[in-house]
């Protein structure tokens, strides 16, 4: 008895593997994350302190680019719980009207377009967060920055706070990395879901092979470097607003990811339109990413507004 209960388990925990090896792909594969993370910090501007651009920075971004991905397997029932934060799908969120700009008023918006839309799963597990996290990192690291400021002025050891600015810019670099992810945006990330007049591939295989397997076969640093270079940092004056309209131009490649995959450009060594549009995706990553930090560490310089408990 016991050993056959033993086999039931086992079967049981082979039957499960196929389904979490496919959704632990589901973000821009080891590879690119940290590509994105390493070229953002490299090309930051030198009025950006020297400890966030340096090689050690730029090595410790690279490791920290896939981990909030490694995060959601600490604990495996946590892992339905933590993965809404790395998408979002704008087709369904945009049911609840404009994108607002806290996490709590979305949720209430997403509830409330519910009963208008009883075909569609409007939870906010199956719409997706990841606006909302990045902002919360992006402004975490907006503190930690004022914090490494004030340590600075007040000529104490900055070393801690130096850790927590690169760590924390990791961690943002991974949400802002699935944002450049076409397939992070869209209800279709998985496969074409609903009408498929064009005959879109409905592979459960798909998201995994544009992002993870592709990446890691075809796309070097080197391929991406040159795109992300000759840019011009940009300070952003809403960097929320910015962020979602750096996921609705992700969007607008949705389609094209699949007529290239239909068109076999995902395949083996892939055609030279799947590696510029791959490049491409990926550079805007780090562009967004590059200009996110920046942002933080300029408003970092400002007086801080007070809240309600100071
Ligand atoms: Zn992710």
């Amino acid at each position: 008895m016991k050993m056959f209960g033993g086999l039931v388990r086992m079967a049981a925990a082979i039957a499960l593997v196929p389904a979490l090896l496919v959704q632990q792909s589901f973000a821009w594969g080891h590879d690119g994350h940290s590509m994105i993370n390493r070229l953002a910090v490299q090309y930051l501007p030198a009025d950006v302190p020297a400890f966030l651009r340096s090689r050690a920075a730029q090595d410790a971004m690279d490791y920290y680019g896939p981990q909030p991905d490694q995060f959601r397997n600490g604990d495996p029932s946590m892992y339905d719980t933590m993965v809404p934060d790395h998408d979002i799908n704008l087709e369904d969120a945009d049911l609840a009207g404009p994108l607002p700009r806290r996490r709590y008023e979305y949720m209430k918006a997403l509830a409330a377009a519910q009963a208008a839309h009883p075909g569609v799963n409007l939870s906010p597990q199956n719409v997706g967060m990841l606006p909302y996290v990045t902002y919360e990192y992006y402004v975490s690291l907006l503190s930690a920055m004022r914090d490494y400021r004030r340590e600075l002025a007040a000529n104490r050891d900055t070393t801690a706070a130096e850790h927590e600015v690169v760590f924390l810019s990791g961690v943002l670099g991974h949400f802002v990395g699935d944002g450049s992810q076409p397939l992070h945006t869209t209800i279709h990330y998985n496969g074409w879901m609903g009408d498929n007049p064009n005959g879109h591939s409905t592979s459960t295989k798909f998201h995994g092979l544009v992002e993870g397997d592709f990446v890691h076969n075809n796309v070097k640093l080197a391929d991406v470097s040159p795109l992300v270079e000759p840019t011009k940092p940009k300070v952003l004056t809403d960097p929320f607003a910015d962020f979602v309209t750096y996921l609705r131009h992700s969007h607008s490649f949705v389609e094209e990811t699949y007529r290239l995959e239909k068109a076999g450009g995902f395949a083996g060594v892939g055609t030279p339109q799947v590696k510029a549009f791959t490049n491409a995706r990926l550079a805007e990553g780090a562009i967004e990413l590059r200009d996110m930090i920046y942002t933080a560490w300029l408003r970092s310089g400002d007086p801080v507004a007070p809240n309600k408990f100071n």
